[in-house]
């Protein structure tokens, strides 16, 4: 046994930890030592990765891609390969993947398990759009092939079925041709939510990303910058090179809290109002700003922190918004990375997917005594505007609220492997 922890480092609990290398030999894998979960790089924030005193499949020895066709753009590949990796081989040679998350650290099985979205929702959907055909190594010993034109019913049941349904072993994936690694880029500064939202709808036509940084000590009264970008054709910006730093260690106490936020999200306001404008960038610091910063997520101290990635309906979404970022403010707790952005009208992907048309609202908080009050606050903000949140940033929603915001969560559980486990499981449906 041996301790593990997710992104949001709200505890190391032990493991038994079982490494898969071989895709030929995973399903025997899962018979021997069932119930577990799989794990890929942790970058869940909660417990939808964990399977606290249990098993976890560890997927980053199913690293192999296994064949690439140049003309037509399809990749298949193992299910512990990283983004990153994909994207460093794949744009060179005039291929991306039409949909990253936040963070390159992430892998292909991890990606379509939470079925993750990007900056370009309303342009591209979710990552589970473009796979087109999955292996799915089951507890029982059997591995059995789908996709949206093979058993689509087991299909939609795995993207974004939290590892549930069984270990992904490996997946075909649709990628999408691109220029080269350059991205035009506009920062616009905006102040309240109308101005946000006629920006997003002035984008949407013309900029396949868009994302906005808000200052969240602001309330309602917000301020933030809105960020937008589209490929650059044959365009070249200024030469980038990658400055990986690292947080060296967990600082005793939380460095984001009370007294460190307001002055940080004015410094960040201030210094990004500089950068308003039109540029030529890099792809890597526009789409994962964060990974420059490894570890960055030893900051908030050794208690951790948690995500609230929440999303409402459009028709509610001015009054839920405003409302949620007035709590916020009034608890005096918050992130500097706090991320406003609008999801387009796609159909889900998975039976769970997360994303729905509409605004999605993801802050970080360290640990600390005043949260369940707020949590439980933004939870009946979401609730009663019809939103839900997203189960990979999830440490502690109720079940309660879980089940009244998935409604297809029957025809979900019908496609359960039995072997597989995790707390987030245990705690959201029971078992
Ligand atoms: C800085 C940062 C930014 C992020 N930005 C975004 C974002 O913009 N959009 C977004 O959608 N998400 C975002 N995320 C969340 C992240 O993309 C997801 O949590 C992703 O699923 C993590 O992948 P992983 O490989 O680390 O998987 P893990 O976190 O290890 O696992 C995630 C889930 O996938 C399951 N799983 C993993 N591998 C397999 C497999 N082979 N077969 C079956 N199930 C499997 C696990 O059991 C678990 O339920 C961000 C996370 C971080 C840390």
């Amino acid at each position: 046994m041996r301790p593990v922890s997710s992104w949001g480092r709200l505890g190391a609990p032990p493991h038994d930890v079982i490494e898969l290398n071989d895709r030929d030999t995973v399903a025997a894998a899962l018979t021997a030592n069932r119930p577990g979960i799989a794990y890929g790089l942790g970058r869940s924030y909660g417990d939808a990765c964990l399977n606290p005193d249990g098993v976890l499949w560890r997927t980053a020895g199913l690293d192999r891609l296994i064949s690439f066709d140049a003309d037509s753009g399809r990749l298949v590949c193992e299910a512990g390969v990283v983004l990153r990796d994909i994207q460093r081989l794949m744009i060179p040679r005039g291929w991306c993947l039409p949909v990253v998350p936040g963070t390159q650290f992430v892998t292909v099985g991890g990606a379509i398990a939470n079925d993750v979205h990007g900056k370009n929702h309303h342009a591209a959907g979710t990552f589970g759009e473009h796979v087109s055909r999955l292996r799915l190594a089951r507890s029982d010993g059997e591995t059995i092939v789908c996709g949206p034109g093979e058993r689509p019913d087991l299909f939609a049941a795995t993207v974004a079925g939290l590892g549930l349904t069984g270990v992904i072993v490996e997946a075909e994936l649709q990628l999408r041709p691109i220029a080269g690694p350059w991205l035009e880029g506009e920062t616009v500064s905006f102040g309240g939510l109308p101005d946000f939202f006629a920006l997003s709808d002035e984008s949407e036509a013309g900029w396949e990303h868009t994302v906005s940084w808000i200052d969240c000590t602001s309330g309602s009264d917000l301020r933030g910058l809105f960020m937008r970008a589209r490929p650059a054709g044959d365009r070249v910006g200024k030469p980038w090179r990658e400055r990986s730093r690292r947080v060296p260690l967990t600082p005793p106490v939380s460095l984001v809290n009370r007294l460190s936020l307001k002055p940080f999200n004015a410094l960040y306001f201030s210094l990004g109002k500089r950068r308003t404008g039109v540029q030529v960038v890099h792809y890597e610091p526009f789409l994962y700003p964060l990974d420059s910063v490894l570890d960055w997520n030893r900051l908030y101290g050794p208690l951790g922190f948690f995500q609230y990635q929440s999303v409402v309906p459009r028709a509610a979404a001015l009054e839920a918004t405003r409302d949620m970022l007035d709590a916020i403010a009034r608890s005096g707790e918050g992130s500097f990375l706090a991320v406003l952005k609008t999801f387009g009208a796609r159909p889900p992907a998975g039976l769970l997917s997360f994303p729905r048309e509409g605004v999605t609202l993801a802050l970080d908080f360290r640990s600390s005594r005043a949260l369940p009050a707020l949590f439980t606050r933004l939870d009946e903000i979401v609730r009663a505007a019809g939103g839900r949140l997203y189960p990979a940033k999830d440490a502690r929603m109720p079940r309660a609220l879980f089940e009244a915001t998935t409604p297809n969560l029957a025809a979900f559980t019908a496609h359960r492997d039995p072997g597989m486990s995790s707390g987030m499981s245990r705690r959201l449906m029971g078992s």
